[in-house]
């Protein structure tokens, strides 16, 4: 064949098949256009999961009858007219080949009016073929109409699912939109049944509503606002706490400047963010929205514009795990319970969102290190009033401790509880760059193979933060002249063998320092933890809660088990059909 310039419809089908993948894809155009077109109410109508109809109605500026054929131009748009435009874009569309790609695939009706006119006007194209500009009946706004999708592209409407697969993900498309602007209202229609009535929530309550009809009830009691801002940079939304993480991550939403967006950047945040309190496998919920300057991201990356480029991808990486671990500090025990649960054998596991004030002065509560072994009883809170872990009764099998506070019983992990205590006065005494060290007046020594010696003295410098002093007096002998006051009285040599071997077993692959000394500090403290069947004493146990109490955190390990659960009395009276 010999070659030739395509006609201009085949080029937008061309391009349809780049934009237009699904009915979802065409609800995104005609609902990114209604936002951008400044709307604050929008109805989406779809008959047989799109296939039959689309039809997006909104209140926005219009478009006036004289642009209307420019309307279904490609690369004709009213939202940039420079690159200088492109750099600081604050629409969703850009690049004016929504309306041409749709009206070359399906049979299309567009009517609009502006605020100015008297009157509306409609065009219609179908398949391709544009019609003319006629007088029609439209309120200020526009309406746009979509019927039979892809019905001259045989090949792409046998990609097409079922009705109900294509609604799901229309569905579910429009709630992720409607996550990103509070400020409109949305209302789903599916064959004439209303599936989503959105009404604007302009305040926290209204807000709540709506996280409660997309993401469920549970995500609404279960999770922490979020809203940090450093510079040009804010972070705002929700996160769900740990203990409502997920087997897939399924509530997961991100946004940059309202744009939903699938990036790798904020997945690898959010999941550096979650590091210390997440069990492994898990999955947070979150409803992220993140504003920059325009400038420092671009979002012409990908037709779809899921993703983005940042100018300073590291920066905005850091920020927000910075963020997330502060916001997540907050989950200690003194949080409100769990709203009753259902069932009468479902206890609120590691505590729940409330007005969650952290304490103040979370003075570490370790004493003075002449107390055998590392479990060290704190006598300044020996007196203190039973809290919200409650007051300890017994300890169970060894593994447990059961207390009981005004609304219930508390079953404490002891284990996952102490080795959150632990971890996080070695983060915090690294954080400050010095921790309680005591000198040994004789050194304690031991022996290791040269590699892992190696291996532990490379990392020398956090051992030293953490109030270790390390010397190697041999090729496979080490001594220990000081050791982290915190650990005073353990089984210190026990202790740093066993870390070295877990250390050189973990290794493999560059690590981050900051990582690195964090996951020293870990497995420290799960190695320094009381471990199971060490009996311990009303006080001592006591002594645990009310550490617990005052550490960030404390309501998960750091593998992100949760370390204590609740049992509230009308769930104990539910168990035993008491008051029926
Ligand atoms: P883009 O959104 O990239 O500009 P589109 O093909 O989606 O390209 O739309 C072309 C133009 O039509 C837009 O730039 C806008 O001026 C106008 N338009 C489309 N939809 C609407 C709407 N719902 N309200 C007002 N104007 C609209
Ligand atoms: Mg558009």
């Amino acid at each position: 064949m010999p070659i030739r310039i395509l006609d201009a419809q085949l080029i937008d089908q061309i391009a349809a098949g780049e934009v237009i993948e699904r009915p979802a894809s065409v609800v995104k155009e005609l609902v990114e256009n209604a936002l951008d077109a400044g709307a604050t109410q929008i109805e989406i109508d779809i008959e047989r999961g799109g296939i039959g109809l689309i039809r997006v109605c909104d209140d926005g500026c219009g478009i006036a009858a004289a642009d209307l054929l420019l309307a279904v131009t490609r690369h004709a748009t009213s939202k940039i007219a420079s690159f200088e435009d492109l750099e600081t874009i604050a629409t969703l569309g850009f690049r004016g080949e929504a309306l041409p790609s749709i009206g070359a695939v399906a049979h299309v009706r567009i009517a609009s009016r502006t605020r100015a006119d008297e009157q509306g006007s409609e065009l219609r194209i179908d398949g391709g073929s544009v019609g003319e500009v006629r007088p029609a009946a439209q309120l200020p706004g526009t309406t746009i109409e979509v019927r039979d999708l892809f019905f001259n592209v045989p090949a792409r409407r046998r990609f097409v699912r079922t009705e109900t697969t294509e609604y799901a993900h229309i569905i579910r498309l429009v709630e992720r939109i409607a996550l990103s602007r509070f400020d409109v209202a949305f209302t789903l229609t599916h064959n004439a049944r209303v599936a989503l009535r959105l009404p604007a929530a302009p305040h926290a309550a209204q807000q709540q509503d709506r996280l409660a009809q997309i993401l469920g009830d549970e995500f609404v009691s279960r999770s922490l606002p979020i809203d940090v801002q450093a510079g040009p940079l804010h972070l705002s939304g929700w996160v769900g706490l740990p203990s409502f993480a997920r087997g897939q991550p399924d509530l997961q939403f991100w946004y940059v400047n309202e744009r939903p967006v699938r990036d790798k950047v904020l997945l690898n945040a959010v999941r550096g963010g979650f590091r210390d309190v997440l069990f492994h496998g898990r999955h947070p919920a979150y409803v992220l929205r993140l504003q920059i300057e325009p400038r420092d991201v671009d979002v012409n990356a990908h037709p779809t514009k899921l993703e983005v480029r940042f100018r300073e991808s590291r920066g905005v990486h850091d920020f927000i795990v910075r963020a997330l671990d502060r916001t997540l500090a907050q989950t200690r025990p003194d949080m409100q319970p769990a709203a009753a649960s259902a069932s009468p054998f479902a206890a609120s596991f590691g505590g729940n969102i409330g007005a969650a004030a952290p304490r103040p002065g979370a003075a570490f509560a370790f004493g003075p290190s002449k107390l055998p072994d590392t479990w060290q009883l704190a006598a300044s809170v020996r007196d203190a009033p039973p809290s919200d872990l409650g007051t300890a009764i017994a300890q169970l099998h060894g593994i447990y401790i059961l207390a009981q506070d005004a609304q219930g019983l508390v079953l404490i992990d002891m284990h996952a509880g102490h080795e959150r205590v632990l971890y996080e006065q070695l983060k915090a005494s690294h954080s400050r760059g010095a921790a309680a060290s005591q000198g040994l007046l004789e050194p304690l020594t031991l022996e290791l193979d040269e590699p892992t010696l190696d291996l532990l003295l490379a990392a020398r410098e956090e051992w030293e933060q953490v109030g270790f002093e390390l010397d190697r007096i041999g090729s496979r002998t080490l001594a220990l002249r000081r050791v982290p006051a915190l650990l005073a009285g353990s089984d210190v040599v026990a202790l740093v063998r066993e870390v070295a071997s877990a250390l050189l077993e973990e290794q493999g692959g560059a690590h981050h320092l900051d990582a690195a000394a964090h996951r020293l500090f870990a497995t420290l403290a799960c190695r320094a933890a009381i471990h199971a069947q060490r009996r311990l004493t009303l006080p001592e146990m006591n002594a645990l809660l009310r550490q617990m109490e005052n550490t960030d955190r404390a309501a998960q390990c750091n593998h992100g088990r949760p370390t204590f659960a609740r049992v509230s009395l009308p769930e104990l009276d539910r168990l035993f059909l008491r008051g029926r």
